[in-house]
């Protein structure tokens, strides 16, 4: 087969261009600069494998410079203080912002993750409405008064928490930063943010809209390189009130020991083993077999919530394996620029190799490979891979329990709901997960049997701004988005007035 030229079409647009030609810079205290090492990074688009930017490396001390930004801001009340309804209005102008440039940040993120770009519009949009939303919640969070006794006047208040570490992944580069950056302004606080080194580019396009629209300097920090360094560093300084991760649960658990020493306040948004259990009265077996299909090859399985494994009914398993391996080969593999596409490269060459190292560990331990497998023979260059289903899989198996973070379904069956709720909860993870019924009862009793933050029913992979989002067990702790981001971004405290 003559192999395909994965550049034809890439027109990037002159903006975005621009874009990437100064796209290496931190920014501290509002001034772009580089690292005070001069040390760089490359980040590169994963279909073509060039090199997009070169980026600055952050030491120790830039990382200390961002902080002290950040706690000068929180101190003298440049955003704090300022009055509610200003501070939502430059979070609105943010979200209008962001929406009106939204066709080239989402070349900026397809570049550098490799996703399509339709896929990254809709990312756009939803950071949009992230900041919208978050604009709306600025003068509703207020305390209470407290009846104690007679000559005793108690109220609470809700306070910012202070200078935010705000650490997030590769895989939504633009909406991760969006989730942390939003609920922690509209809550008063300011921020320091680390980019994944893979994805560092698309971060430094929202700062600058936040600077546009009136955010002070010193409010929004940005700091880049690699975790071991530059995250490290941000985890362990002493004037971080508080840890906001989004990651691996590994890095997570690390983070939460290194945030014991200062007793930074952590919220964890982390992996997943989502199961998605198809019932034998779920309806259109077709139709329910393409959304599982796509609840585990969207974004090429770089997902926290991805659909990875599929728990089905014995009675109808043989139809739904041979429908999702079918759904699997139909899923165009290629650039993300190119109109066709529905799944881009994975992220890196690192992350190619892991996932294929599952791929064999899948195979070594018996379970049966039924569609993919390996890399799609037309491109001689990036990072893709065929969207694969290994059948026949047990709970015993890793790729029944690990997270593997690429195209990878692993099916296993069931004989009743007890059965099939066993296998759901059986693993370390509980970030999410689906139920395909028509029986509402079953669907509600499910649904409240699985151990997971979100669960869907006769749908997946859902999420709005409004709706709280995080994960039982050891997919996190805390919940970002909806009423209950106030509790992630603001501390209580009571006051006693003695009036007698
Ligand atoms: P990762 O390796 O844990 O990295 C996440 C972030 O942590 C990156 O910015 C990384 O920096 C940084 N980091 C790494 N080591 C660190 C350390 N010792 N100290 C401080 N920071 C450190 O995760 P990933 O591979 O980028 O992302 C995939 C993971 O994110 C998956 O497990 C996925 O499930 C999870 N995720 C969860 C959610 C959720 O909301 N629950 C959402 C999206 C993704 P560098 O990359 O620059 O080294
Ligand atoms: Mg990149």
């Amino acid at each position: 087969m003559a192999a395909v030229d994965v550049t034809t079409g890439r027109d990037i647009p002159a903006d975005v261009q621009d874009f990437l030609d100064g796209a290496g810079v931190l920014v501290i205290d509002g001034e772009e600069r580089a690292a005070s090492g001069g040390a760089t990074f490359d980040t590169v688009d994963p279909a073509s494998e060039e090199v997009l930017a070169s980026i600055p490396q952050a030491t120790e001390d830039d990382v200390d410079a961002a902080v002290q930004a950040a706690k000068r801001a929180h101190l003298d009340g440049r955003w704090r203080t300022l009055p509610a309804a200003k501070k939502a209005r430059i979070l609105f102008k943010v979200g209008d912002a962001i929406q009106k440039q939204a066709e080239s940040i989402a070349w900026v993120d397809m570049l550098d993750h490799g996703k399509p770009h339709k896929h990254a519009m809709g990312e756009m949009i939803a950071a949009a409405n992230c900041f919208r939303y978050f604009a709306g919640w600025v003068d509703k969070v207020y305390g209470d008064t407290i009846p104690v006794r007679d000559g005793r006047f108690v109220y609470s208040t809700r306070e910012p928490v202070g200078v935010c570490g705000q650490i997030i992944p590769w895989n939504f580069p633009f909406l991760m930063a969006a989730w942390k950056i939003a609920p922690a302004l509209a809550f008063g606080n300011t921020v320091v943010l680390k980019p994944a080194e893979q994805t560092p580019l698309s971060a430094l396009w929202l700062i600058r809209i936040l600077k546009e629209c009136g955010v002070p300097d010193g409010v929004a920090n940005l700091v880049q390189g690699v975790g071991e360094v530059t995250g490290a560093a941000l985890v362990a300084h002493p004037d971080v009130d508080k840890i906001a991760f989004t990651g691996s649960t590994e890095v997570g658990k690390m983070i939460m020991r290194s945030a014991a020493d200062n007793l930074h306040k952590v919220t964890l948004e982390l992996g997943g083993k989502s199961p998605n259990l198809i019932f034998p009265d779920a309806g259109d077996i077709s139709r329910v077999a393409k959304k599982a299909a796509f609840a585990c090859f969207y974004n090429a399985g770089e997902v926290c919530t991805a659909g990875t494994r599929l728990v089905v009914d014995r009675s109808i398993h043989d139809e739904v394996v041979e429908q999702v391996a079918k759904a699997a080969d139909a899923t165009k593999v290629g650039p993300g620029w190119a109109d066709d596409t529905a799944m881009g490269p994975l992220v890196s060459d690192e992350q190619l190799q892991r996932v294929k190292g599952y791929i064999d560990i899948a195979s070594g331990e018996g379970a049966e490979l039924v569609a993919g497998g390996g890399q799609p023979e037309e491109y001689e260059k990036g990072f893709f891979l065929r969207p694969t289903v290994f059948d026949g899989v047990v709970t015993e198996m890793r790729i029944a329990q690990e997270e593997v973070f690429g195209p990878v379904l692993a099916i296993q069956s069931f004989d009743d709901e007890d059965e099939a709720i066993a296998l759901a909860n059986d693993v370390s993870f509980g970030l999410a997960a689906a139920v395909w019924t028509r029986d509402v009862g079953r669907a509600h009793r499910v649904a409240g049997a699985i151990k997971a933050g979100t669960v869907w029913v006769n749908t997946y992979g859902e999420l709005d701004n409004p709706v709280s989002f995080g994960g039982f067990k050891q997919s996190g702790i805390g919940r970002e988005l909806g009423p209950h981001a106030v509790e992630a971004y603001t501390q209580v405290k009571s006051v006693w007035v003695a009036t007698s």
